[in-house]
């Protein structure tokens, strides 16, 4: 290629205003919607509640007692009507709402009416089984369209729902069966992954041989795998469902009844049970959905990959996409499955025109080759997002030019289980974007940074990101411990929300994440954050991922340990540790040079895909390892820990 290579490009520092093309089109192009906003932030959402369909107005916008919002109390809304009903009723019962298509190529199309008929259906189900508003009901399943049914269902019939992640162990599901004191758990015989199956339905037996809420297990059969079967407790979805009528009026629910729990990822430390709430969450998830992705409904075909266990699947799989009668793509496999370019045959097949996914995956891409997309027509593409965690500025020029074909912005959208939606980013049609910048917190978000004490820290400026204000879709508390809740998020900084993260702003007043607050390193009395560490490192050529932690150092306070996995045709070797030490030195400052640099073939991550630093800071400190159950692979860290003691055996004193 005669174009920049991606270090050039990054070095000159590039930065990518909308193109003329992509404006032409925007739902916004002006940057006045901030300042509208900012003027009259709670009448702001309230227009944005209003483009929903309420079966009675809200009295209050917002009432705001700290820790405790309420917001459009008293109006009357159903999430599952707005989904489909409204959609079908204007009609666009034809439209797509899914393309569904199985690891084995296996496909289902699924239209706003289909869905609606199977999504009544089952609530008849469910009601029949004694379940009504206010009781909890479990899901863990792979990603097939039963899924979003059993969602939209509970939602349907006011019953909060609790997904748990198909991968979780027993014990990690009953867990959160238990703690959400669920009545029924719907599952599947198995998942199909990777070409091989996992036995959820026996997984689930398991967990329920000591959950002593659960009176009934409806069961979606996927895999055709061989299954126990507990007469009375259990019954077949397809022997429930079609025989049910599909005629289930929606609960109106009240705008601050519980309309699911959902536990975080655990990359810090143990799950919390987030719980959010009707109105404002659908406003929120609607609102974003739609302007972040610049979302066209008749033409655009929408595909978020995160799987709907995690709070990205349920605000931009079910909740946002489907209450914007959007067309989506929902894929249940792996990325590899058979080969390393099922992602980018995927989008040529369907002419997905907006895919939002995580940079662990797109380093994972960047790892596998350029190959892989480059034999794909990607050239419906206009839109591409991320989210997770945050996005080294590499990764972000690659997507945006292997996958992006150059042409499409790239938004990079922070928020958490705990917001609900999206919080900070780009508005693609208005923003100037810079390559590892979430941007500009959204109009009628109020965000900041703060030092220790709580104070603004100011323009540019670095510390701790908070939100200064309640919004639609924040999370109403942590299931069964309100005062979890507001010691985690609302005792630290008085009258904010303080969000975990830490933050800069540059001189423009963008906002650059730098991962958690608890993964920041103090050497020499300097705060230098891991994601700055990490971004040098993978800024080398040889570098597929990183993850860097401080350890306790008797000169310098903290010193900093790198954990390094090359890319492929890379030998590990003394020398090219020492290279490496110096890139960093070179590109941040000789502050930041790690002193030791451990290769290894993998990092521990979360289910979800995410760098698990404390573990890594325990295997450095030789501590006992903290909660693992969040861990994909526990072998991960076990051989990291050898490898570590193996290379220090000085710190064994
Ligand atoms: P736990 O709270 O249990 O430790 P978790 O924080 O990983 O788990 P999530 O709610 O899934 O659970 O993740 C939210 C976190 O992910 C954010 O607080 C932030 O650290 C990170 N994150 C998400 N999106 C971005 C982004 N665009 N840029 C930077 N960081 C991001
Ligand atoms: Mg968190």
């Amino acid at each position: 290629m005669s174009e920049p290579t991606i270090e050039a490009l990054l070095a000159e520092g590039r930065t990518f205003p909308p193109s003329e093309e992509f404006r032409e089109s925007s739902l916004v192009t002006d940057v006045d919607v901030y300042d509208e906003a900012e003027r009259d932030w709670q009448g702001f959402w309230a227009r944005q509640a209003q483009q929903l369909d309420w079966f009675e107005e809200w009295e209050t916008v917002l009432e705001w007692d700290l820790p405790d919002a309420k917001w459009f109390s008293g109006g009357r809304i159903n999430a599952s009507y707005n989904c489909l009903d409204r959609h079908v009723i204007a009609g666009h019962g034809d439209q797509v709402a899914f393309h569904w298509e199985g690891e084995a190529g296996d496909t289902r199309t699924i239209t706003y009416a289909d869905l609606l008929d199977e999504v009544s259906r089952l609530a008849n189900g469910l009601k029949s089984m004694g379940i009504g508003k206010g009781d909890r009901v479990a899901v863990y399943m792979g990603m097939v369209p039963e899924l979003a049914v059993t969602l939209l269902a509970c939602a349907r019939i006011g019953a909060p729902h609790s997904v748990v992640f198909g991968g979780f162990t027993a014990d990690s599901l009953r867990d959160r069966i238990n703690d959400a004191e669920a009545k029924v758990l719907v599952t599947a015989d198995g998942a199909c992954r990777r070409g091989g199956t996992i036995a959820l339905k026996e997984i689930a037996d398991q967990a329920l041989a000591d959950c002593p809420s659960i009176e009934h297990v409806v069961m979606v059969r996927r895999t055709g795998q061989d299954v126990a079967f507990v007469e009375g407790r259990d019954v077949w979805y397809h022997d429930l469902v079609p025989q049910q009528s599909a005629d289930c009026p929606p609960e109106p629910m009240d705008s601050e009844d519980l309309l699911y729990i959902l536990y975080t990822s655990g990359t810090t430390g143990k799950p919390k049970g987030i719980m959010h709430t009707t109105g404002g969450y659908l406003t929120q998830c609607a609102w974003t959905h739609k302007y972040v992705f610049d979302l066209r409904p008749d033409t655009d075909v929408f595909w978020c990959t995160a799987d709907i266990g995690w709070v990205t699947g349920h605000s931009y799989i079910v909740y946002g996409p489907l209450a914007n009668r959007t067309t989506s793509v929902m894929y249940e496999g792996t990325p590899d499955y058979p080969d390393k370019d099922r992602f980018w045959r995927l989008i040529e097949r369907y002419g997905v025109t907006i895919l939002y996914t995580a940079p662990t995956a797109i380093r994972t891409f960047m790892k596998w080759g350029d190959e892989y997309p480059d034999r794909c027509d990607l050239s419906s593409l206009r839109l591409l997002g991320s989210v997770g965690e945050p996005i080294n500025p590499e990764a972000w020029v690659w997507y945006w030019r292997h996958i992006g074909g150059e042409r499409c912005p790239v938004v990079d959208t922070w928020w958490q289980t705990e917001t609900g939606a999206i919080m900070i980013s780009p508005l693609p049609g208005a923003t100037t974007l810079k390559p590892g910048s979430a941007t500009y917190p959204l109009p009628g978000i109020g965000a900041d940074i703060v030092d220790e004490a709580g104070v603004p820290v100011g323009i540019p400026g670095g510390g701790y990101l908070v939100l200064t204000r309640p919004w639609p879709s924040m999370l109403r508390g942590i299931w069964g411990d309100p005062e979890r809740y507001f010691k985690t998020y609302w005792n630290t900084y008085k009258g904010r929300y303080f969000a975990g993260d830490g933050a800069k702003r540059d001189e423009e007043g963008y906002y650059w994440l730098l991962g958690r607050v608890d993964d920041v390193m103090l050497v020499s009395g300097h705060n230098i954050s891991t994601a700055e560490v990490e971004h040098a490192l993978v800024g080398h050529h040889a570098v597929a991922e990183a993850a860097v932690v401080g350890k306790t150092d008797k000169v310098t306070g903290q010193a900093i340990a790198a954990f390094v996995i090359l890319r492929a045709g890379n030998e590990p070797s003394e020398e090219f540790a020492k290279e490496l030490r110096d890139h960093v030195a070179k590109n941040i400052g000789p502050i930041a040079r790690p002193q030791s640099i451990l290769f290894t073939d993998d990092l521990p991550k979360t289910r979800s895909g995410k760098i698990m630093r404390r573990l890594l800071r325990d295997v450095s400190e030789d501590h006992e390892l903290g909660d693992t159950t969040t861990l994909a692979d526990p072998g991960v860290v076990a051989g990291i820990k050898a490898k570590y003691l193996r290379d220090h055996p000085a710190d064994e004193e």
